[in-house]
């Protein structure tokens, strides 16, 4: 059964990321807009402790700059590339 989030925080500062306005403030958050940051869903699948278990996770700006940085983050495609 899906559980209601209230707040989504930066999986590594801990700092709250907001949708970006009561518009994107939709039932399911993973669809919003966020506000200098970015909140998405991830699946572990067969070979994980978490198999069949669906999560939120967010990061903010910030730890997505500085993961970039330390390579412990990886662009798999720019937006503007096709998809
Ligand atoms: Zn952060």
């Amino acid at each position: 059964m899906a559980r209601k989030v209230q707040v989504i925080k930066c999986i590594c500062c801990s700092q709250e990321i907001k949708p970006l306005d009561r518009i994107s403030n939709k039932k399911d958050i993973e669809q919003n807009m966020w506000c200098d940051g970015e909140v998405s869903t991830i699946m572990p699948g067969y070979g994980s402790r978490y198999d069949m278990t669906l999560f939120y996770i967010g990061i903010c700006d910030d730890c997505i700059e500085e993961k970039l940085k330390e390579k412990v983050l990886v662009i798999k495609k720019e937006y503007y590339e096709n998809f």
